[in-house]
């Protein structure tokens, strides 16, 4: 069965197809500034090289029809026709209270989605207009919303209510919801499954350190607890957001700076994070770790205080949980960066656990890099949105 997974975002959308059954993503690809000049679309089919193309397309609706042209293409295409797409999954970031799991696509789903665009005014809608787009496009295809916050929905109230006001749950469901949903789920799920045991019998924590990145608590096999709020700012610090911060230090530097809130908003999302603590060096780990090496030291402190966070929420996840069994690094950071890992484990040995530096020195696979014996198995297991996402679909439609 044949799954084209859709990421739309405002200005691209990304995309992959899939067959579910071999797991073999046969093609995939990215389109560039939607809606605006230069527009651009990079295509990969499977085994080939990525091909990219300059065209323009005025809205997401060209846009798919151009992923489409280049799927059933006779010459670079990897399918015969349309009637080879199965299913479409779409990645949908905010489900508010409304969804706790992936659902088929009807027309009371699309208004609870865009009920939930206050929530998220930067990514929902743009989410619609891509399952729209595709609806237009592929009308008899099956289509599945996958949220990002979905699996977070098991989080009781100790866990999602922030110390505000209740007034404002109860009018505006201002709480912390989460993101990352489906990362989360797949890795804890394959936490378990490596280490042979139930996840209904394990207290996992989920470490997805990416350029955005989150943790979250997982007790058997359902989340209790994790790290991003209302939006994706709240929690660790990231490649470019802030985390957790004071809130009155919003009011304190927009008057010292004369910045509106808005402009303030953009200085924690993008200014902010390791690119901002390294003072401009970069927000990408690699050339953080490379200047760190060489002697800057507004490097070395940004990736110091960057590891301190992480290992300060793990250990406020083993308190939340009572407990841990397993602790999992995964996304760009946590299956990449060697030294970042090492640095966050170095935290960890009061769990009577100790990262094994051989074992360490693993990139992008399923491993244990705990030592032999160590009480809490420290892993690297990759996230697989896509391949989760066109998993759920294929689980919702057939
Ligand atoms: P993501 O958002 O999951 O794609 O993660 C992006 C982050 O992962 C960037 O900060 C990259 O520097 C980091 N990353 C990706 N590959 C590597 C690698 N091979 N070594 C170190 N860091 C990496």
């Amino acid at each position: 069965m044949n799954v084209l997974v859709i990421n739309c975002g405002s200005s691209s959308l990304k995309y992959q197809l899939i067959n579910a059954d071999s797991e073999e993503v046969l093609a995939k690809g990215l389109c560039e500034r939607i809606g605006i000049d230069g527009g651009m679309h990079t295509y990969q089919p499977k085994g080939s090289d990525k091909i990219k193309t300059d065209i323009d397309m005025p809205s997401h609706t060209e846009a798919v029809q151009i992923v489409l042209d280049a799927l059933t293409d006779p010459e670079k295409g990897v399918i015969k026709s349309l009637s080879e797409i199965d299913a479409v999954g779409h990645r949908i970031v905010h489900g508010g209270e409304k969804f706790s799991k992936s659902v088929v696509i009807d027309d009371d789903v699309l208004a609870a989605i865009e009920e939930c665009n206050d929530l998220a005014p930067l990514h929902n809608p743009a989410n619609l207009i891509g399952v729209n787009s595709c609806k237009k496009l592929m009308p008899n295809v099956p289509m599945v919303a996958v949220f990002d916050t979905a699996f977070h929905q098991t989080m009781p109230p100790k866990a999602f209510l922030y110390g505000i006001p209740y007034g404002y749950y109860k009018k505006y469901k201002v709480r912390r919801y989460g993101f990352h949903g489906t990362s989360h789920e797949y890795v804890a799920n394959r936490t378990a499954q490596f280490l042979g045991k139930d996840i209904k019998d394990m207290k996992i924590i989920v470490c997805h350190l990416g350029n955005g990145a989150s943790i979250s608590a997982v007790k058997g096999g359902k989340c209790v607890d994790t790290s991003m709020g209302l939006t994706p700012l709240e929690g660790l610090i990231m490649g470019t957001r802030s985390g957790d911060i004071d809130p009155a230090i919003l009011e304190f530097i927009a008057g010292k700076e004369d910045l509106s809130f808005k402009e303030m908003l953009t200085v924690l999302n993008k200014k902010s994070g390791v690119l901002g603590l390294s003072d401009g060096v970069s927000s990408d780990f690699r050339d953080l770790s490379e200047a760190a090496k060489s002697g800057n030291e507004q490097a070395a402190t940004a990736l110091e205080t960057y590891a301190y966070h992480v290992a300060k929420y793990i250990g406020s996840y083993v308190a939340a949980m009572n407990g841990v069994d397993a602790i999992t690094f995964t996304a760009g950071v946590g299956e990449n960066n060697i030294s970042a890992r090492e640095e966050i484990c170095s935290y960890l040995t009061y769990l009577g656990t100790e990262l094994d530096p051989k074992k360490n020195e693993v990139r992008g696979e399923e491993a244990i890099i705990s030592k032999d014996g160590s009480k809490v198995p420290l892993l690297v297991i990759p996230t697989d949105e896509e391949m989760s996402i066109a998993k759920q679909t294929v689980a919702l439609v057939c």
